[in-house]
């Protein structure tokens, strides 16, 4: 059992506090008692952060020296303390101002956001009031054009009784909720004060990585956790981070995976977690994709198309007060809630995620630049845990989130549907996007800097984009999925640094990252294509901040590579700690054999595959049972495959294809059955050589051939030049680390549980090198070379 440690400050002030007020802010506030009618998530022209900043420093520079920014309000109603910041007051005209940078006519806001508005700043005038022991104040909401920085104010007088009132009733509707939501945190700190560790005692390994975790949530730091399989890292790090929650008044942990598979998993520990908490007070939410929620797949996300969008603000009191009622909200849970008050299921999970203690979902809630999860702990100023299983993977997920890019295909298919207007724009891009394709003599150029014209392309197609949807605020389609790709390169070349390159692939969009097909397709066949791709090579300075901005985070995996790699690529604190877990099982149930002799690298491939067989089929016959092998390629698969069925003709072989669907896929893993003989054919970093379990006789062994290393592609070259020129040469970051990263995830399908025992073959002679053998696991028990 982990206890908090002895000594811990708690201060009295903030526990007395916390016993009997909630602590709310006007936006929250008014959010939660000002929002009516329907769900519309339709498009509608907004201003971005940055033309945020700059419009309140418009108008803040235009009233003079006397204004006051950033007027810090807080009051008292019963229970509740309401605190916030007004945007300006102007003591020469006593008027309070609210300032909103948008983009368009502010006619065209809807109603329910100028309603919204006008809440928040009479709450703000009446704590003002009451502050300042004023009778009435002028009260300006002031719109700012994010493209001209022009005014429109809308005015009004108020007293300080009519807004004392209206806040007071504004208080009170939240009260009752407030009341709850208090009682709610402090049995939730109390039980999870008392939380047992769940039946069972910890495994070895499991303690050290529990207290591991907790020292680092009682100690506000961030840990990289190497932990190997079998050790239950999941109840390993969710216990402690629980125990240390009340302590820390965490208000939110998250648990993030960056593939999907963890998260059952992370599900099935947080259910025998929360059952075993007192009171069962713990409220669980899984978030969920919106394609995987969604109710009318056909319908877009507005009252008037789709029922489950009609008067959803109306029914979500209703639908929301269930919800934290039930407290275990996963995907089934949400849609069955959902469903009984006839609102969208995925939009009601949103809302949960304000009132959830425990969230599960994926690293790009709290990383990705639009990460839910993130955008409310800063804007709700949360203090957060979080926990990332299969961090292995998130330097490569982070370096997705911060790249994009758009083709010429695309430009020419947005240009067609283009009104005229437009054209001229979208001209000048293709025109300066062609030139630099023209210009190129390889099919692959990396830019160290976004060349200006394109980068002032880009914006002033931008700006003229978003002139005219502006004029059209409801806007679907094509047009608007291409605004919204070049926005997000725009954004991203507003940001760009030596953490990214610049490059232009000619030919079809290879480069493209996870995102839509390029919108029309069909015509200008033969016109050249290339695709311009900001694509972010460190992540580090994006991820930097969302480190610093939790109370703690812990990275944890059955392997992390070296703790540099992790630190530097990602931006983690100086202070991060790190622990290596011994393993669950005594190191001798893996049985790890280099074959030293043999080369798997690409030219010697042909040469050694009889020997590679060969190999295979020995250790096969001396010990029968089900193996994995992995391959650096399909193609080196295939070839492997097919001569082992020249040279074995009856030992039993399956292979993973190049696209396999989640039946083929079954169908592959179903072959590994208890006591069975045969290979399973897989590609290292696939989809079987991770988050697969084949415990006991269902898998003995498996042949790595292959170091893993990354093809030699321009790509690929770029990020050597840019880790070496960053962090200097000969640490591998670029090859070397992350092959080994998969070479460790493959083998540790070997060993699942504490009685499994097995083979692991490490077919190359780098294995036998010091410097590849520094990034394997210190437990590994080497048997001698002998082939
Ligand atoms: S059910 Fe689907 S279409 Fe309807 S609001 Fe929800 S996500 Fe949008």
């Amino acid at each position: 059992m982990i206890d908090p440690p002895a000594g811990m400050p708690v201060d009295p002030v903030v526990a007395l506090a916390r016993a009997w007020s909630y602590t709310v802010s006007v936006r929250s506030l008014c959010e939660f008692t000002a929002k009516r009618g329907d769900l519309d998530r339709r498009f509608t022209p907004s201003a971005t952060a940055l033309e945020g900043i700059n419009g309140q420093a418009a108008v803040t520079a235009r009233r003079g020296p006397q204004y006051q920014s950033e007027v810090a309000l807080e009051g008292r109603f019963g229970m509740l303390r309401v605190r916030g910041r007004a945007d300006g007051y102007d003591p020469g005209r006593r008027c309070l101002e609210e300032i909103k940078t948008v983009r368009g006519d502010p006619d065209e806001l809807p109603e329910n956001r100028r309603q919204l508005h006008w809440a928040q700043l009479e709450s703000y005038g009446a704590l003002f009031c009451r502050d300042r022991g004023v009778d009435e104040i002028d009260l300006a909401l002031v719109y700012v054009d994010a493209a001209t920085q022009a005014e429109t104010v809308l005015r009004q007088r108020a007293s300080a009784a009519d807004l004392e009132a209206a806040l007071a009733e504004r208080c009170q509707r939240f009260l009752a909720w407030a009341q709850q939501e208090a009682a709610h945190r402090e049995a939730r700190d109390a039980a999870l004060t008392e939380l047992p560790f769940p039946p069972g005692a910890f495994r070895p390994g499991q303690r050290v990585l529990a207290e591991s975790v907790y020292r680092a949530a009682t100690s506000a730091r961030c840990l990289l956790a190497q932990a190997p399989t079998g050790i239950g890292k999941t109840i390993g790090t969710l216990f402690p981070l629980l125990r240390a929650m009340p302590g820390q008044q965490l208000d939110k942990i998250g648990y993030l995976t960056c593939k999907g598979t963890g998260r059952l998993t992370a599900l099935d520990a947080m259910h025998g977690l929360r059952e075993a908490t007192p009171g069962r007070s713990l409220r669980v939410l899984a978030l969920v994709a919106r394609d995987q929620a969604c109710e009318h797949p056909d319908k877009a996300c507005h009252g008037e198309s789709c029922p489950l969008a009609q008067g959803f603000y109306d029914r979500l009191p209703a639908a929301r007060a269930e919800a934290v009622t039930e407290g275990w909200l996963d995907p089934a849970a949400q849609r069955r809630i959902a469903l009984t008050h006839q609102i969208c299921p995925y939009y009601l999970g949103q809302e949960l995620l304000r009132w959830a203690d425990v969230v599960v979902g994926d690293v790009h809630h709290a990383f990705d630049p639009n990460g839910q999860l993130h955008g409310l702990a800063q804007a709700l100023d949360w203090r957060i845990g979080l926990l990332v299983d299969e961090a292995h993977n998130l330097v490569d997920r982070a370096r997705q989130m911060y790249t994009a890019e758009l083709s010429l295909a695309q430009i020419r298919s947005a240009r067609r549907i283009a009104p005229r207007a437009l054209q001229p724009r979208f001209d000048r891009m293709l025109r300066v996007a062609s030139e630099l394709a023209d210009g190129q003599d390889t099919p692959y150029a990396a830019h160290d800097s976004v060349p200006d014209a394109f980068a002032d392309a880009l914006q002033a197609l931008q700006a003229a984009l978003g002139e005219h949807l502006q004029d059209q605020p409801l806007a679907t389609g094509p047009l608007l999925s291409f605004h919204f790709d070049a926005l997000r390169l725009q954004r991203l070349v507003e940001k760009f640094g030596d953490h990214s390159v610049f490059d232009v692939q000619l030919g079809s969009a290879t480069a493209r990252r996870d995102g839509p097909e390029p919108l029309i397709t069909g015509r200008d066949e033969d016109a050249v294509d290339a695709t311009f791709c900001l694509r972010n090579l460190v992540p580090a300075p994006f991820l930097r901040p969302r480190f610093a901005g939790c109370h703690t985070a812990t990275l944890f995996s059955a392997t992390l590579g070296t703790e540099s790699y992790q630190r530097d690529l990602l931006g983690l604190p100086e202070d991060t700690a790190w622990i290596d877990v011994p393993p669950a099982f005594p190191p001798e149930h893996l049985r790890v054999r280099v074959a030293g002799r043999l080369s798997t690298r690409y030219p010697d491939r042909a040469a050694s595959l009889d020997e590679l067989v060969d190999l295979m089929a020995r250790q096969f016959n001396e010990h029968p049972g089900n193996y994995l092998a992995f391959f650096s390629s399909f193609e080196y698969l295939e070839q492997a495959a097919q001569r082992l069925a020249q040279r074995q003709p009856t030992l039993a072989f399956w292979r993973q294809d190049r696209a396999m669907d989640e039946d083929s896929r079954r169908g592959f893993l179903e072959r590994f059955v208890p006591d069975g003989q045969g290979i399973g054919f897989a590609v290292l970093g696939g989809a079987f050589a991770e988050g697969v379990d084949l415990p006991g006789s269902r898998l003995i062994g498996a042949f790595v051939a292959t170091l893993g290393l990354p093809p030699v592609t321009p790509v690929q070259e770029q990020i050597r030049l840019r880790l070496d020129s960053l962090f200097g040469r000969g640490h591998g970051y670029a090859d070397l680390v992350p092959g080994m990263l998969k070479v460790v995830q493959a083998a540790g399908r070997v060993l699942r549980t504490p009685q499994d025992r097995g083979w692991l073959w490490l077919i190359d002679d780098r294995y036998l090198r010091a410097d590849v053998r520094r990034l394997l696991p210190g437990w590994w028990r080497f048997d001698d070379a002998r082939e």
